[in-house]
C-alpha cells in the first residue's frame, strides 16, 4: 500500500485529511486546530474527527505530546502549550493514526507562531531588592527544585471536564509575558497574570483537580498548585490564607484560599499561572481555547 503525505498550508479554516491510497482515496481523520493566529504563550486546541475506522491517534507539537481525549460528538481533542519564550516562526504539528490493520499514517502540519507582543517594564531597584544571597538563596533554590519536580510529573488522566474559569474578579494589574528589566538586566518574564482584588477576597480553583502544593514560598508567598491531569497545572500565589490541603480534590470554582500580599509583592493581588507540560502559557488563552467546544 502506498501512503500519500498530503501537505497543505492553510490560513483559513483548517480542514485537512490523512489520506491512504489503495486504488481510491479514503480519509482516515480530519484534523483541525485553533486559534489560527497562534502567538507565543498561547494554548493550541487540536481536534481530530475520525472519517474511517482507526485504532489510535497520537500527536505532538515540536515533540511535546498532545494527550487526546474523547469529545461528546465522537471526535478527539487535545491541548498543547506554546511557551512564552518559544521562537516565533514555523513549528510542526505531527499526527499519527493507526488503522485496524496496524498500519500507521503520519502527517505533519506547519504551525506559525507569532510574537506575543509582550509589554516591557524597566525598573531600577537597590541591588539588595533584586539579589538573593546566603540562606535565602538556598531556600529559594530548594523551593524552585520542588516546584520543578511537581511540574515534571504527568498524571495520565484528565481531571477537568468543563471550561476553565478565572479564579477571582478584578482588573489585570500586570500582564502575562511582561518582560521585566531590573537595573538594565533582563529578568525572567512574567509567567502569569496578576489580578487585583481586595485583601481577603475568595480565590476559586480554575477547574477540577488535585492540590499538589499548599505552602508558603519565599518569593511567591502562600502558594497553591493544582494538578488538572495530562501535565496541566494551575498556580495561585501571594494568598493571605490557604484553605485546602495537599492531596485534596477540588472542583471548579471551589474556594481554595483568600487574596493576600504574601511573598515579595507591593500590594494584595492574585498571581495566576498555568503550566502545560512545562510551557508557561497565558491563563486566559487556556480559558479561550477550551471553553467554546466542551
Ligand atoms: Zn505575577
Amino acid at each position: 500500500m502506498r501512503v500519500y503525505f498530503r501537505i497543505t498550508l492553510c490560513c483559513m479554516l483548517i480542514s485537512l485529511f490523512l489520506v491512504a491510497c489503495s486504488g481510491g482515496e479514503r480519509e482516515l481523520v480530519k484534523v483541525s486546530w485553533s486559534p489560527q493566529e497562534l502567538k507565543q504563550g498561547e494554548v493550541l486546541f487540536v481536534t481530530v474527527r475520525p472519517e474511517a475506522e482507526i485504532t489510535s491517534v497520537a500527536g505532538d507539537l515540536d515533540g511535546t505530546p498532545i494527550y487526546f481525549y474523547k469529545q461528546n460528538e465522537g471526535g478527539l481533542a487535545g491541548i498543547v502549550g506554546v511557551d512564552l519564550a518559544t521562537a516565533p516562526g514555523q513549528h510542526y504539528l505531527r499526527m499519527e493514526v493507526k488503522d485496524p490493520k496496524g498500519e500507521s499514517f503520519e502527517q505533519v502540519f506547519q504551525i506559525m507562531v507569532r510574537e506575543g507582543g509582550f509589554e516591557v517594564q524597566r525598573l531600577t531597584l537597590s541591588e539588595k531588592m533584586v539579589t538573593l544571597e546566603g540562606e535565602i538563596l538556598e531556600r529559594y533554590l530548594a523551593e524552585h527544585r520542588k516546584t520543578k519536580e511537581i511540574f515534571n510529573q504527568v498524571r495520565l488522566e484528565r481531571l477537568w471536564h468543563q471550561p476553565f474559569i478565572c479564579p477571582v474578579d478584578g482588573p489585570i494589574t500586570s500582564s502575562f509575558g511582561l518582560r521585566r528589566i531590573l537595573n538594565d538586566k533582563p529578568r525572567s518574564p512574567h509567567s502569569g497574570v496578576d489580578i487585583g482584588a481586595p485583601m481577603g477576597t475568595n480565590v476559586g480553583a480554575c477547574n477540577d483537580g488535585i492540590v499538589v502544593l499548599a505552602q508558603e514560598l519565599y518569593l511567591e508567598g502562600k502558594t497553591i498548585i493544582i494538578d488538572h491531569g495530562f501535565g496541566l497545572y494551575s498556580i495561585y500565589m501571594h494568598l493571605s490564607e490557604m484553605q485546602v490541603n495537599e492531596g485534596q480534590r477540588v472542583r471548579a470554582g471551589a474556594v481554595i484560599g483568600l487574596i493576600g500580599a504574601t511573598g515579595r509583592v507591593t500590594g494584595p493581588h492574585l498571581h495566576w499561572g498555568i503550566k502545560l507540560l512545562g510551557a508557561r502559557v497565558d491563563p486566559f488563552s487556556l480559558v479561550k481555547a477550551v471553553a467554546p467546544r466542551e
